[in-house]
């Protein structure tokens, strides 16, 4: 029920510029639904996740895309989480206008991500699509190692896995919880004793002076359940750590694979579906250097999946019930401004890419070749402004998750979290969009692998701080949306 209030009521209830009118509206309750596809490509793929060809051969781990569909009266959500390095906007872009099709969830409501896992598919970008070209030109028009069309089956089962969940809703329990996974998660750049900055120096250097930025140990934890019977149905899990433990051989999941294998056995529930986000991880990962431990990248990522589910599970009694009524969307897009390149350096850079693994160029050097083909192609489709979207959700009036494009620091992340008005803000990266770094302005002047491989201007981080904090703001205290898409 909205009433209709008098000017005298409607000034008592504006609290900071806004009006608490779904405070006054009937409550309604979560419905959510969850759905899972295959999304393996073929044995003889390439490997994601670096700057040289790498064939996965037979066998692995399935790779997963999971959604998550969550309404709440008029209001619809869908995220889904997949487990690739990352998904590009072209393909996003056509999955959710897709969905949003067979559904009415409306486009902007929709949220694509990666776990970012390493042992994934590269299918997408300036080093596949010269790959991809070379092969096919070596091979009479035909790629070996691309023996379907990958976008066209991811954007079929991004599509299909939203409308599914979407149908699948059911009366629903949420709950969030927020621990902190201590002693898993390290800064990898360094400021080392000769002035430099260090990325990933090696275990035990004894040229390290000091990290030159935090970690961010939160690991919250959305539990859903059968509102009825209270059987876990699924989750949402963000942790700001690099998904690339795994990543020597067949296809892999990394450690949010494991987490799922983890969460089912503590939770006695063999189809729950735990959806995993990255969070701001663009400077952190798993490698400890203080410790000579090897950290193998086959048998550690279990090792990490396992360490989350014990945290959660001995969190899970914290658990606080997100209240009903509160689910509302708010997105932007802002414009970040591309670095732009010369015709000489573009043409040097197309050579560098297009001889990869034979010209013996440094890798600093391939890496700033890399993004030199996105400034070529961003100046040429959006004029040196690239469209990055930005989406705020808001669970209940403690409670909101911000989707980032891209991998971002973590500085950057949690800024967001502390200038949020919200108790619990859940920042989650590599969104809608591809996986360059978005450095902070200062990483920008250190230097280095990160910075390298962005296209965009420093200040683009920050950028991206600003919007996502003016949205929570917005959402803060803005009434539910009462419509938005037309079924049930
Ligand atoms: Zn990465």
């Amino acid at each position: 029920m909205i009433m209709r209030l008098t000017s005298q009521l409607r000034s008592r209830l504006t609290v900071c510029g806004c009006l608490l009118l779904p405070l006054v509206a009937a409550a309604a309750e979560f419905q959510v639904g969850f759905a899972t596809a295959d999304i393996t490509p073929p044995a003889g793929w390439r490997r994601a996740g670096g700057f040289s060809e790498f064939i996965i051969e037979a066998g692995g781990d399935p790779l997963l895309t999971k959604a998550m569909a969550l309404t709440q009266g008029e209001t619809v959500v869908a995220l889904v989480g997949n487990d690739l390095c990352s998904v590009p906007r072209e393909l996003t872009d056509r999955a959710r206008k897709r969905a949003s099709e067979q559904t009415g969830i409306p486009f902007a409501n929709i949220v694509i991500t990666a776990t970012h896992t390493h042992g994934g598919p590269e299918y997408y970008g300036p080093l596949r699509d010269f790959l991809h070209a070379r092969a096919k030109q070596e091979n009479g028009g035909r790629d070996p190692h691309e023996p379907l069309d990958y976008h066209a089956l991811l954007v079929e089962r991004w599509a299909g896995v939203i409308t599914q969940a979407f149908a699948a809703r059911q009366p629903a329990t949420l709950a969030v919880v927020v621990p902190q996974a201590q002693g898993l998660a390290f800064n990898r750049r360094f400021l080392m004793r000769d002035g430099s900055t260090g990325w990933n120096p090696g275990k035990l250097n004894t040229n390290i002076f000091r990290p030159l930025g935090p970690t961010d140990p939160d690991l919250p934890f959305v539990l859903v359940r059968d509102a009825a019977s209270g059987r876990p149905l699924g989750s949402l899990t963000v942790f700001a750590m690099h998904t690339a433990i795994y990543g020597d051989a067949p296809f892999g999941a990394c450690y949010p694979g494991h987490l799922q294998t983890h969460l089912r056995r503590l939770l006695d529930a063999p189809d729950f579906v735990s959806i995993f986000g990255e969070g701001c991880a663009g400077d952190v990962n798993h490698i400890d250097v203080s410790s000579p431990d090897p950290q193998d990248r086959r048998s550690y990522p279990a090792v990490v999946g396992g360490k989350l589910a014990e945290t959660l599970q001995e969190a899970l009694p914290l658990a606080r019930p997100i209240r009903n009524d509160h689910l509302a969307l708010r997105s932007t897009t802002i414009h970040s401004p591309v670095t732009p390149l010369s015709e000489a350096e573009y043409v040097a850079a197309k050579k560098i890419m297009e001889t990869l693994d034979q010209n013996g160029a440094p890798f600093l050097t391939v890496v700033d070749a890399w993004r030199k083909m996105f400034r070529h192609e961003y100046w040429q489709k959006h004029g040196g402004r690239l469209p990055q979207e930005i989406q705020a959700i808001r669970l209940d009036r403690d409670t909101a998750i911000v989707t980032l494009p891209h991998e971002v620091f973590v500085e950057l992340g949690l800024a967001i979290k502390s200038a949020s008005p919200f108790r619990t803000t859940i920042v989650i990266s590599l969104a809608n969009d591809l996986d360059f770094y978005i450095p902070t302005r200062r990483a920008f002047e250190e230097g280095n692998y990160e910075p390298n491989t962005c296209p965009l201007e420093p200040g683009c981080g920050e950028l991206l701080v600003q919007a996502a904090v003016t949205l929570l703001n917005e959402l803060k205290c803005a009434a539910a949306p009462r419509s938005g898409h037309g079924r049930k």
